[in-house]
């Protein structure tokens, strides 16, 4: 597909939920290659946004492309398998693994457990799970289980279980809630590191967090775009700062 062009657009979407409008008349597009962080106080619509993004809710109006090809009616599965990953806000992974074997059976989807588990991995994979480790800062704990893990390691292995699938879009929800100041900032540093060679959506609260990681926010307020700019132009937009209060 075309690198310059949009990984994910959305046209005049709309979703209602029995009349109300959770997502209304939304414009919004992001390029290739672009971190981007969306936030917007409770019941903005940012969860939906996600939904319908992933398939799992159907937009009741407009279209969704993504690499420019219309989502429209695909499953949450043929959506995930088109290059869309989504980290929901709790993690999920194997307790009873390790963080090897976590690795070892993201890299394995389309094969069953045990042959991810107990199959002879090629020298690729074992480069690609290497890799993987590094990436996310969990190299010296490779052989603990997973339960073993604090809330911020389960959260970067969750992360780098789903790169392992090769995303062109990665989504993550919410990574740094109940995190500590450090975590968080691990988390910050893996998701610009990440963001050298993929296309990642944030959804954020944590103002701090923002700050770290953002080039560029969308304000959602009632289920469209109320502002985007420079984390400074959100901070010191009227119309931002009113909606926050307002809550
Ligand atoms: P956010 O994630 O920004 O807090 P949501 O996308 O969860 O916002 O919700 C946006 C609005 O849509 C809220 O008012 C919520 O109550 C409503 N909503 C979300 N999902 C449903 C649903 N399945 N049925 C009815 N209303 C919903």
């Amino acid at each position: 597909y075309d690198m310059s062009g949009k990984i994910i657009e959305t046209e005049n979407v709309t979703v209602s939920f029995d009349g109300f409008k959770a997502i209304n008349n939304l414009n919004f597009s992001m390029d290739v290659g672009e971190l981007r962080v969306v936030i917007g106080p409770n019941g903005a619509g940012k969860t939906t946004f996600l939904d319908v993004i992933t398939g799992k809710v159907q937009p009741t109006q407009g279209r969704v492309l993504f690499k420019g090809r219309n989502l429209r009616r695909l499953s949450e599965h043929q959506i995930a398998l088109l290059g869309i990953g989504r980290k929901f806000q709790t993690p999920r992974v194997y307790l009873n693994l390790t963080v090897r074997e976590n690795l070892q059976i993201a890299c394995n989807r389309q094969k069953n457990v045990f042959s991810a588990l107990f199959g002879r991995p090629s020298s690729a994979e074992r480069n690609t799970v290497k890799g993987l480790l590094e990436t996310i800062g969990l190299t010296i704990k490779a052989d603990l289980a997973a339960a073993l893990l604090s809330h911020g390691e389960k959260q970067r292995l969750e992360i780098g279980m789903l790169v392992a699938q090769s995303p062109d879009l990665l989504l993550v929800d919410e990574p740094v809630a109940g995190l500590t100041d450090e975590e968080t900032e691990n988390i910050g540093n893996l998701l610009l590191a990440l963001a050298e060679s993929h296309s990642i959506l944030v959804i954020e609260h944590d103002m701090e967090f923002v700050r770290q990681i953002a080039r560029k926010v969308t304000v959602l307020h009632e289920g469209s775009v109320l502002y985007e700019g420079s984390i400074e132009e959100v901070q010191n937009e009227p119309r931002v700062i009113e909606v926050y209060l307002g809550e």
